[in-house]
């Protein structure tokens, strides 16, 4: 059922929650792939109810990013959703989520801010506040479904950790559940922001997930030095490719190391045609 008030919403999780089923939520921005689904099957597979959550943040935009052009599939949204076996698609509008918001009338004042250190790097630095819109709205999903599980990708695996970090320091009472990054037989990530892509920009884009692959044969013939490894991503990149970041983090932490290991995961982003991509890879 597709359902667009928080009333709504919380009157049906009750009910469900008085007959004993288990809740599991996967938030999206909706336009959903492949990707989306293998979460929304994970869910459906765990948990006696699925909510799907679509809905385009406002706040967790950067001016001039492509909050107007994002794209809004909701009718089709709903026909994957039904056909996947969802029980509610949960899509407010952003006056329902925030009322007239912190500009009109002080509707909404309250965010959910994630430490410095696990902002102030990857998708962190150039998307300045993005994950204080990021952590609101989940923490805001989190109380309005009360789920017991939540599904969320290793595609956007910055806002995987913040959001286990926020879960265990705010005792939020839900499982976090990481699910893999679904790919094109291409190795393209699969993502809403695609469609933004020429077919020519498609061929370019490959370079992400070329760099990461080559990047992980070498460290599996021995090469460890995160410098050494770095280099080895020259050779994909041409004038199409405008390069924001290469990092090796530890997966934990998000902590930069120098010598890789098993536990290292690569992250990539990368802008082909204007759009901005990411993309990472574990070592491991
Ligand atoms: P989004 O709609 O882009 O906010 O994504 C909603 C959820 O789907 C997030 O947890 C993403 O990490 C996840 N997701 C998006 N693309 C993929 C993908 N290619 N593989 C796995 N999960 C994905």
């Amino acid at each position: 059922m597709l359902l667009h008030t928080i009333k709504e919403v919380r009157e049906q999780i009750k009910q469900w929650k008085k007959e004993g089923f288990s809740i599991g939520l996967v938030p999206t921005m909706g336009a959903l792939h492949e990707g989306h689904l293998s979460l929304i099957k994970k869910a459906t597979e765990q948990c006696d109810k699925v909510v799907v959550s679509v809905f385009v943040n406002p706040i967790q935009f950067c001016p001039g990013e492509d909050l107007d052009k994002y794209p809004r599939t909701l009718e089709a949204d709903t026909q994957m959703c039904a056909q996947a076996g969802v029980d509610i698609v949960f899509a407010p509008t952003p006056t329902e989520m925030y009322g007239e918001g912190q500009m009109k009338s002080n509707d909404f004042l309250t965010y959910v801010i994630p430490p410095f250190f696990q902002v102030n790097k990857l998708c962190g630095k150039s998307r300045v506040g993005h994950f204080d819109g990021v952590c609101t709205v989940v923490n805001k999903l989190f109380n309005i479904t009360q789920p017991d599980f939540a599904f969320f990708g290793e595609k956007d695996a910055q806002q995987l950790s913040i959001i286990k970090k926020m879960v265990k320091d705010l005792n939020i009472p839900v499982e976090i559940i990481a699910c893999p990054i679904i790919r094109e037989d291409s190795g393209l990530a699969l993502s809403s922001r695609n469609k933004y892509l020429s077919d020519e920009d498609k061929i370019h884009a490959l370079a992400l997930s070329k760099i990461l692959n080559n990047i992980k044969n070498c460290y599996n013939q021995g090469v460890t030095d995160v410098e050494a490894l770095k280099e080895t991503a020259y050779k994909f990149l041409n004038e199409n490719h405008d390069l924001e970041y290469l990092e090796f983090l530890n997966d934990e932490d998000l902590e930069e190391v120098s010598t890789a290991n098993d536990d290292t995961r690569v992250f990539i982003a990368c802008k082909v045609g204007g759009v901005r991509l990411i993309d990472n890879i574990k070592l491991g």
